[in-house]
This record gives C-alpha cells, structure tokens and sequence, in this order.
C-alpha cells in the first residue's frame, strides 16, 4: 500500500512536479540591488500621516471588491482614456495569471502565448503552469525586436496573447514604436504591452488604447516605489475587462493596499520626484560603467541597467560583488544574449558608490 503522503503527491499535476520554483535570493545585510526597487521612502510627514490612515482602515471588513475609489484614482494619474476599463491585480504578476487562465485551454487543445527572449521570465512560467504553449521569439544581438522572426512566428503559433515587456527586463531597453504598433495590427488576439518601468521610460502605449481594441496596457505601483503594496492594473477595451474581470477572486486587492495607494496616488508628487531623482542617477552610473574597458555596458530606459563582464567570469564576478556587501542579479548564462551578463538596479548615489567600487575590485581580483 502507498502512503497517504505518496498519493498527494501523486495527484499533483506531471507538469507542476517539473516546475522550477521562482527563486527570491536572500538579502540580509547586503545592499540590495538586485529586484528594482525604488530605494526611497515616503518622507516623514507623509510616513506618519500615512499610519493615521492605515490606523483607521476598517480590517474586520472586507475590502471593497471592485476597489472603485482606488480605479479613480490611478485612472486618474495614470491617464487611462475615458472609455477604457481597469482590472486592478495582486501585482501585475496576477494580471498576467489572469490573463492566461482566461485563455487556457480546457481540451487540451493548443493555445500560445508569445513573447521575447530574453524576457520577464513570468510569462513562460505562468504559460506553463496554466498549460499554455509559450512562443519565445529570440531578440536580435542589440536587444531589438527580429521583425521577420516575429511575423513568422504570429502566423505560425496565431498566439492569444502577446506579451510586450515596455522597456524590456532584463535588457532595459524599449523596443522600437512602429515595430510594436505592427505587432498590435497584425496580432490575431491580445497584445499587452507591459509597462512595468513606465516612470523610468516616460514613454508609453496608453495613448494608443484609444487605436486598437486588442491592446492592453499593464502598470504596477512596484517599481515606482510601493512593491510591497502588491499592486497592479491591467487597461483595456471594457467588453475585454469584463472578462478578465471574472477571473479575479473577489477581495484581491486587500484594505491596506487599497488605503495605502489611494494615500499615496493623492501625494503622487513624491513619487514623481523619486522617479526623476533614480533616473539621474541612472544616467550618473551608466557613465562610471562605461568608462570601464573590462565590460560591456547596455542602454537603459528603466531603473536597472545590464552589463556583460568581459574576459572574467561573470557568476565570479558576482561573487565577489556580493562578498563586499553587494547583492545584485546574475543572469546566469553561459551562451546566448544574456552571455555573462550581471543586472543590477540603480539605487541611492551611495549605493551605486558602494557597487561600482565592489565592481572595480572584483574586475581587479585574479580569480
Ligand atoms: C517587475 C516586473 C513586473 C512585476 O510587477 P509586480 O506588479 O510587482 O507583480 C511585471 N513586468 C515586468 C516586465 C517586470 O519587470
């Protein structure tokens, strides 16, 4: 006879047991440069007046389901056209989620969800696990969409869903607007243009909601500087929405989260300022990078930039970053486009100190 533990394990599904779990490293006691972060608070008075609010958030009661109040708001601030619906997620990690629950298939049949490689890895891993077929199509050498490949590959795999990361992570770069409104007009289902960075780009698709009824624009508060607040929004045709919307579990956004946005989209200034500080800063640490000879460095329209360690080994490299207090992203690869590249996020000016002085050294280190 089998053990009850053997027969839970038997009933889970072939294709979860041969899932990789998505790994979050630990960053105790180290700087943390590795998740793009806005490394800024709220300022005091904004902290405390922030704690009145939270104090008084009725927590014995369930949040309001559709977050209405919330939905004005970033409507508001997020300049979402008038006519467009808005589906608020636990992240935009669950939008996505969403999104592909609502076409999986239910027969067996093939479904696609195509995207570009190297991508935001969250798009294959929910693809998998939701019994979808990813479509990866490979980005030229510069990080740029292969047009021909693209087209092959919609008319080849007819995808449901088009995931554009906008910029892209971890390359950092946005992909060329006349590339990705082709995309939009020939794409036989949705095309989302995931805009996770937008405060960092300033440039976005949201306009173009009013042009196309398959394109959906995904924001998040994460990386402006509320990533624990687990916020996302996903813009769209409202007869799109109200599908998605089906999906959603009742009470996803939860009362905090909800009071917490709210208060801080009314003081948006902050954010704003932050945004503009991190982008300077960005542009401060891209030329201390590329004034090093022993790597390469790519452009950056987000909050992290990508650089590819040069005649050294890049996971040593990132050892001996990490040994001097630095936690940045290795990317972990030993061919292709990502070939012995290491990310890392823009941070405070004395972070980015602390990181390129553990840079240097690592360059300099024998092994
Ligand atoms: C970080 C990131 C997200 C995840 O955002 P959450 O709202 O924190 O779930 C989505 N898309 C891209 C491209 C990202 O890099």
């Amino acid at each position: 006879m089998t053990s009850s533990l053997e027969n839970c394990l038997q009933v889970i599904r072939p294709l979860v047991k041969a899932l990789q779990a998505y790994h979050v490293a630990d960053a105790a006691r180290l700087i943390k440069l590795d998740a793009m972060e806005n490394p800024y608070q709220l300022s005091g008075d904004l902290k405390a007046e922030l704690q009145v609010r939270l104090g008084e958030a009725a927590l014995n009661r369930y949040p309001d389901p559709s977050a209405a109040r919330l939905r004005d708001r970033l409507r508001q601030v997020m300049q979402v056209p008038e006519d467009k619906a808005i589906v608020l997620g636990n992240g935009s990690d669950e939008l996505i989620q969403m999104l592909a629950m609502a076409v999986a298939p239910d027969d067996g049949s093939k479904v696609s969800l195509l995207s570009f490689d190297p991508g935001f890895v969250m798009y294959k891993m929910i693809a998998d696990f939701t019994g979808i077929h990813y479509a990866g199509v490979s980005l030229n050498a510069d990080f740029s969409l292969d047009m021909p490949a693209t087209r092959e590959a919609i008319k080849k795999h007819r995808p449901a869903i088009i995931f554009i990361a906008y910029p892209n992570n971890p390359s950092a770069n946005c992909y060329n607007e006349k590339e990705i409104i082709e995309i939009i007009e020939t794409a036989p289902g949705m095309v989302v243009l995931d805009e996770a960075y937008h405060p960092f780009a300033q440039s976005s698709f949201m306009p173009h909601l009013t042009d196309y009824d398959n394109l959906l624009v995904m924001r998040t508060v994460s990386k402006m500087g509320l990533a624990g607040l687990r916020l996302g929004l996903l813009c769209g045709h409202p007869d799109i929405i109200e599908q998605i919307d089906k999906i959603r579990l009742p009470y996803n956004i939860n009362v905090l989260t909800q009071v917490a946005a709210e208060f801080v989209l009314d003081n948006i200034d902050e954010l704003d300022k932050q945004a503009a500080l991190i982008r300077e800063q960005r542009s401060d640490l891209l030329k201390k990078m590329q004034a090093m000879d022993s790597i390469k460095t790519f452009p950056s329209d987000a909050n992290f930039i990508l650089f590819r360690v040069l005649n050294k080994n890049a996971g040593d490299v990132f050892e001996s970053i990490k040994q001097q207090g630095v936690l940045i992203k290795n990317m972990k690869a030993d061919a292709g486009l990502l070939k012995n590249c290491l990310r890392v996020t823009v941070g405070t000016p004395a972070e980015n100190d602390a990181f390129i002085s553990a840079l240097i050294k690592a360059m300099k280190s024998e092994k």
